[in-house]
């Protein structure tokens, strides 16, 4: 895992604020790294998890029904949207 730090803000938080990881839906590639991960023994963080901050969080959890890739590009375009109000 890596540190918590959000991926669309790039705030770092501490454990126990309210943010966190979520998963999202899982895409054939990361079937592959489970398999992968599950055969070496090896640990690290899933290509299909992401640390969101508190003001982050809600939104991107609505989000976990679709792959990463595709929240990703939809939370990023309505976070591009804030700034430029
Ligand atoms: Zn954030």
């Amino acid at each position: 895992m890596r540190p918590p730090e959000c991926v669309i803000c790039g705030n770092d938080f501490e454990p126990g604020d309210k943010g966190g990881v979520l998963n999202f839906k899982k895409r054939f590639s990361d079937y592959v790294w489970e398999r992968k991960m599950k055969r070496i023994g090896g640990v690290g963080h899933p290509p299909y998890a992401e640390w969101f901050c508190e003001e982050h969080y809600t939104r991107a959890e609505e989000l976990t029904s679709m792959t990463i890739n595709k929240a990703m590009e939809i939370l990023r375009e309505e976070e591009e949207q804030k700034k430029s109000k």
